[in-house]
């Protein structure tokens, strides 16, 4: 339950001096702080992949199981531990509801990418508000994300797919991005072979179904 992990009371109580020692400034502080979140990232196969694509950027990947995000943990600093050139510095994780506690851990407008890969179905009606996208949770993700911050979804149910789709176009902060735009976003490739999900429904031959769209600067 929610009582066995630590809850920031404010994005200004969460220590992120501790999950990426190398960008510790004098003050304690990190030097920047966390542009991408990662949510629900399972085994963090994509966190490890923007790592090296994205070095000077800060990224963290939220998780709710706790053997999951151990695991990732170690994943990470066995990466760092190995790495000659002081990689894997910029990517951590931390165990969390990411539905109950974004708002938490971000500011207004404080993240650039969010990313959403392989979500569980919640396949049954009644299940479907259990579902990490939905017009309610859309708002708390178009007000942690920047004007022309990204949200990346991808998933192998069908119906899910154009869930997350329907939910995006109906938002009035979010819009699609063109072809030509997920033609020239490095990113765009990795939704569907950098995480273990992916990896596996790629490897069954299985269909995907992916939405990605950009938040906009608000209409006067
Ligand atoms: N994104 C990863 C991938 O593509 O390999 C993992 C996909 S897995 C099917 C879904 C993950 O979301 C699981 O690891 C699950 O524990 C996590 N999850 C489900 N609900 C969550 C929540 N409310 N907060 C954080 N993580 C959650």
């Amino acid at each position: 339950s929610d009582s066995h992990f630590p809850i920031p009371i404010s994005p200004a109580h969460v220590d992120f001096s501790l999950h990426f020692p190398k960008f510790v400034e004098a003050d304690n502080k990190t030097s920047k702080k966390v542009e991408f979140a990662d949510i629900g990232c399972g085994f963090g196969g994509l966190l490890i992949s923007l790592a090296t694509l994205f070095p000077d950027t800060l990224m963290i990947g939220m998780e709710l199981r706790d053997k999951v995000t151990e695991y990732v943990k170690e994943r990470i600093l066995a990466l760092r531990r190995t790495s000659s050139e002081g990689q894997y510095e910029n990517i951590s994780v931390v165990r969390t509801n990411s539905m109950k506690y974004i708002p938490n851990y971000f500011e207004k407008g404080q993240l650039s990418k969010m990313f959403f890969l392989f979500p569980d179905p919640h396949f049954k009606e009644k299940n479907h508000r259990r579902r990490v996208i939905s017009t309610h949770l859309l708002d708390e993700y178009a007000y942690v994300l920047r004007a022309g911050g990204i949200i990346y979804t991808i998933t192998d149910v069908e119906e899910l797919g154009e869930w997350m789709k329907a939910c995006l176009e109906k938002h009035p902060m979010f819009e699609s991005l063109t072809q030509e735009e997920l033609d020239s976003d490095p990113v765009v490739e990795l939704l569907c072979n950098a995480t273990e999900e992916g990896q596996k429904v790629a490897r069954n031959g299985g269909q995907t179904f992916r939405a990605v769209f950009r938040r906009i600067a608000y209409v006067s």
